[in-house]
């Protein structure tokens, strides 16, 4: 893609409005567009992340046998009703009537609508456990919305849902959960801690939060430092290792600040270990048993003949939301040079060519180095503009390919002028660089 040609807004000022680092660089970049408070378009480089984030999540769910599903964003009233939600959600949900003047809303989330679909057709514990997710626009009309897409009105969601025979079946489901989305944010190059949470207005009484560490967080949270040291690697989908892994977890003490207790915290955590600190919250997870069952009349045939409500739980990651938590984590606000993690970067390789009217010879060569990369599946961005080395690079180091290539006048034999964004340059052949990109492409 050639930089003249594509649709990358770039801002030469911080927009006012902008208070984070995520907001102003996903503006000045050119990611999105305020469409209305709270209300955002998504433009080609914002959308070429966004969709690669919503690849993993979704590659991550499928993994551990998630079914997805396509839900509408707006739902009838009635099965709110239902659940005794409707007067309860209060001003975050947008009601809307139709031309029949029956009640509407634009879904804030989805445990009553999945869980009329299941009752419709599942009627025996044979066909349990259900896990089902989808990936779909939330609406909630948060009273301040702010930081862009961080905490804004419309906004991506991937939410899942499942529905067990009994506690213990449940947990085996939450707890598949927990791994996942262990494993989705470490393809995200985010290290995203689990915490022992509120339920808030989805209810239950199990419950984590995923949160990353930034001091821009609307998360306090108190946690034992250890608990950054931990991997999940190698955990089998089986009931005895996701109990371990989770253990393994919930061993640290780690909550978010409705869950405080000082007290606790003193006494099960040592002075040098205690980090009181500040997150985002990427993603949660739920176990409220037949909270919704019960009252929507979701039940199943057991063994015995005798019916029961069916336990369930639900399951968020805030897709939109992790773009803005990823730059907050990667973007190096002094230097202002974004680097995204190249399982989910607009572009691999920024190509950046000296030219001017006369001398065209190095976008010639770009072109060549393109085709190269084209047979090898690495996508790059050309900068084709006439302008200057150091505005070239400013740009290019907002775009955040994590790779850059720089083709200057003096053409040395063979050798490219290499580097990964941030550090120094190397002169390598071609052969090299697409090695050296594709080990990190396969890599994540
Ligand atoms: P928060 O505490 O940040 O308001 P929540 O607890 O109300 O979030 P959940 O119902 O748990 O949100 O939604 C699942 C995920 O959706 C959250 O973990 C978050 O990543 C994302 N999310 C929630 N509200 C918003 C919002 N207003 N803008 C962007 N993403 C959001
Ligand atoms: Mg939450």
């Amino acid at each position: 893609m050639y930089l003249t040609k594509s649709f990358i807004p770039i801002l030469k000022n911080i927009p006012s409005e902008a208070k984070i680092k995520s907001h102003q660089l996903m503006l000045r970049a050119g990611m999105i567009k305020q469409s209305s408070a709270g209300i955002y378009s998504w433009l080609p480089l914002g959308f070429k992340v966004m969709k690669k984030i919503e690849q993993i999540v979704r590659e991550e769910q499928n993994r551990i046998g998630v079914q997805e599903i396509l839900m509408p964003t707006i739902q009838s009233s009635e099965i709110w009703k239902e659940s005794g939600r409707y007067e309860d959600y209060g001003e975050e949900m947008l009601r809307i009537k139709d031309r029949q003047n029956r009640e509407m809303l634009y879904g804030p989330t989805n445990e009553e609508l999945v869980t009329d679909i299941f009752r419709a057709s599942v009627k025996s514990y044979k066909s349990l456990p259900q896990l089902l997710y989808h990936i779909q626009w939330k609406f909630r009309d948060e009273i301040r919305p702010r930081f862009g897409i961080m905490r804004c009105r419309e906004f991506y969601m991937k939410d899942a849902y499942s529905f067990d025979i009994s506690d213990e079946e449940a947990f085996f489901s939450y707890n598949k959960f927990f791994l996942s989305y262990l494993r989705t944010f470490k393809r995200l190059d985010l290290t995203a801690i689990p915490m022992a949470a509120d339920t808030g207005p989805i209810g239950g009484n199990l419950s984590h939060e995923f949160i990353i560490l930034a001091d821009t967080g609307e998360s306090k949270i108190f946690t034992d430092k250890r608990i950054f040291d931990l991997n999940s690697d190698g955990t089998k989908v089986e009931k005895k290792s996701l109990d371990e892994l989770r253990n393994k977890y919930e061993k640290f003490y780690a909550v978010t600040d409705e869950k405080f207790n000082k007290e606790e915290f003193e006494k099960k955590v040592t002075e040098e270990n205690r980090l009181i600190t500040k997150g985002i919250e990427v993603g949660h997870i739920f176990y409220f048993g037949d909270k919704y069952s019960k009252p929507m009349g979701a039940s199943v045939d057991l063994p015995g003949g005798k019916k029961d409500f069916v336990k369930m739980g639900s399951y968020g990651v805030g897709v939109s939301r992790l773009v803005g938590a990823i730059i907050e984590a990667k973007y190096d606000e002094k230097n202002e040079i974004m680097k995204w993690p190249i399982s989910i970067a607009p572009y691999d390789v920024s190509i950046i060519p000296m030219i001017n009217k006369k001398d065209q010879s190095a976008l010639e060569k770009a072109n060549n180095i393109n085709k190269e990369f084209l047979l090898n599946n690495i996508e790059a961005i050309i900068d084709d503009t006439d302008e200057n080395f150091s505005s070239k690079m400013k740009k290019m180091n907002l775009i955040g390919s994590p790779f850059q290539i720089i083709i200057g006048k003096q053409i040395d034999g063979d050798l490219i002028e290499f580097k990964e964004t941030g550090k120094e340059i190397k002169k390598l052949k071609l052969e090299e660089v697409i090695k050296i990109i594709k080990k990190q492409k396969v890599q994540n």
